[in-house]
């Protein structure tokens, strides 16, 4: 009786999953195959949030299964050889896994092809599992990626997405394969309060609920911080719960500006994808280096981690972040050029605070996206510089997220709160503290770093330095 392995990775779902959809169309049998990965573990990628995220998802994988005649079998260890270990105890003929995009996946893909091939076991990879469109899918002539969105988008939305697939029937697992006890959320320490509950059914459910109504508003309101307008289906994306295809398929079927905005963003999301996968490095190198000699300043980082800046907006992300393991776009593009361009501190830093606490905290999403804030990534007016102040005012007008992350400031009325420096709020806020930079002063150290400054800032001797070294180089050094 011929049996496959369904080896689940980012995809722990039943619905529209082509790698599971294969293994029970290919076989009598199928083992459904969660690895918690050592690999991943010795990373330090299973931080808190995502490891009890993770174990909402896996319990509510394992109900699935069970309602179909079958379950899921948990293994620990290094993926590929608890893998190769199951196909050697079941005889299984096929192992069928999704298409990662990360250094860590394709590896893990080139050694399980390796592994099963010793063993008589063939290995079929999924394209289409994690994103909506496969990287490599849409490329432009003569390049392995697309480097600028809007030209990715535009051939993206032209190209068809595959059909949705429906959940396996039934799915029988071979007598007798062992599997260790599920991982239990409450297990793990260190998890943020506010964190949501993962699992297929709650995806599927948020899914239905916001391409039944708040979608159509989205385009208006996405940037609205008060109003968090947004799907929040990211962790369910991040672990596969929901799958990026079902997503653009159900959203273009409402129709609207809201869901054509909507889909634009999952297009984001393939965009980074196919970024990783043709550069990997791009987890940790610059993608399009500028020269950057980013300052150590461990006071400022500090208080960025801990939302103590002094900058309301800022503040509020930060702590939204601690508290939920999750922030608004808006909040995470603020408190990212803060970090990146105001204090001037490498990216790779806030990349890693991000994913310590981020429940979607994803390497092609969250390094790209930094890389695309802090200018040395895909943005093509990289040296941008997002101000908090006007950010607070133009996203959050009334004031009412930072007041509801910042307790501090309850006192300060509509976007005063964006201003507690100033002598009519500064009574109101006797417990928040004073601003750990001066704006003006932080974007001048920036554009002097990344050459772009012509003005004549600075005392008149640094004005006459500036003018020797334009002399000889035609640029002023910072
Ligand atoms: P919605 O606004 O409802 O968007 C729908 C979906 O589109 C999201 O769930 C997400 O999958 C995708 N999406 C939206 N915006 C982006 C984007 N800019 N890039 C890629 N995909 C996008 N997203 C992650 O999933 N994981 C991360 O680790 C991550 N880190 C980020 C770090 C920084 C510095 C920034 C600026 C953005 C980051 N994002 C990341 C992108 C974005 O902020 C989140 O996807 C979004 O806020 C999730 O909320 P939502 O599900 O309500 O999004």
């Amino acid at each position: 009786m011929p049996v496959s392995v369904a080896l689940l990775t980012s995809d722990l779902r039943l619905h529209d999953n082509p790698v599971l959809r294969a293994a029970v169309r290919d076989a009598d049998e199928v083992v459904p195959l969660f690895v918690r990965d050592s690999g991943i573990r010795r990373a330090g990628f299973d931080a808190p949030n995502r490891r009890a995220f993770l174990a909402d998802c896996l319990h509510d994988l394992d109900a699935g299964l069970r309602r179909r005649g079958g379950r899921l079998v948990v293994r620990s260890g290094d993926a590929v050889a608890a893998a190769r270990a199951v196909v050697v105890e079941t005889g299984a003929r096929e192992l069928h896994v999704a298409a990662g995009v990360s250094g860590y996946a394709l590896r893990r893909e080139e050694r399980l092809r390796t592994a099963l091939a010793s063993v008589g076991c063939a290995l079929h990879v999924h394209d289409a599992v994690v994103t909506a469109l496969p990287p490599g899918r849409v490329v432009p002539a003569g390049r392995d990626h697309f480097a600028v969105f809007t030209p990715y988008f535009r051939r993206w939305e032209a190209t068809g997405v595959r059909g949705v697939l429906p959940a396996p029937r039934a799915v029988r697992v071979p007598e007798g394969v062992r599997g260790e006890p599920l991982p239990q959320r409450k297990e793990v320490a260190g998890v943020s309060p506010g964190l949501a509950t993962g699992g297929e059914s709650v995806a599927r459910r948020l899914l239905s609920a916001w391409v039944n109504g708040p979608m159509d508003a989205y385009e208006s309101r996405h940037d609205d911080l008060s109003a968090d307008a947004t799907s929040h289906l990211s962790p369910y994306l991040h672990f596969g719960c929901l799958s990026a295809a079902e997503a653009v398929h159900r959203a273009r079927r409402r129709g609207g500006p809201g869901a054509e905005a909507f889909v634009r963003q999952l297009a984001w999301r393939d965009f980074h994808h196919q970024v990783l996968a043709a550069r990997p490095d791009a987890a940790h190198d610059d993608y399009r280096p500028r020269g950057d000699r980013w300052r150590a300043d461990e006071d400022g980082t500090a208080a960025w981690r801990a939302g103590r800046t002094g900058y309301p907006l800022v503040d509020a992300g930060m702590r939204q972040l601690a508290h939920e393991g999750w922030m608004h776009n808006r909040a995470r593009l603020l408190t990212a050029s803060f970090l990146a361009k105001t204090l001037y501190v490498d990216w790779r830093i806030g990349a890693a605070h991000f994913l310590d606490l981020l429940v979607d905290g994803d390497l092609a999403n969250n390094q790209l996206n930094w890389q695309w804030v802090a200018g040395t990534g895909t943005d093509t007016r990289p040296n941008r510089v997002l101000n908090p102040v006007v950010q607070g005012k133009r996203f959050d007008p009334r004031g009412d997220y930072v007041r509801r992350w910042v307790p501090e400031l309850a006192g300060l009325t509509g976007g005063t709160v964006h201003e507690p420096w100033k002598p009519a709020a500064r009574d109101a806020a006797p417990k928040y503290p004073e601003p750990i930079v001066d704006l003006g002063e932080a974007r001048t150290r920036f554009e002097r770093a990344r050459d772009l400054h012509r003005g004549p800032v600075g005392t008149g001797a640094e004005r006459r330095t500036r003018t020797r070294d334009r002399g000889r180089s035609g640029k002023v050094r910072a």
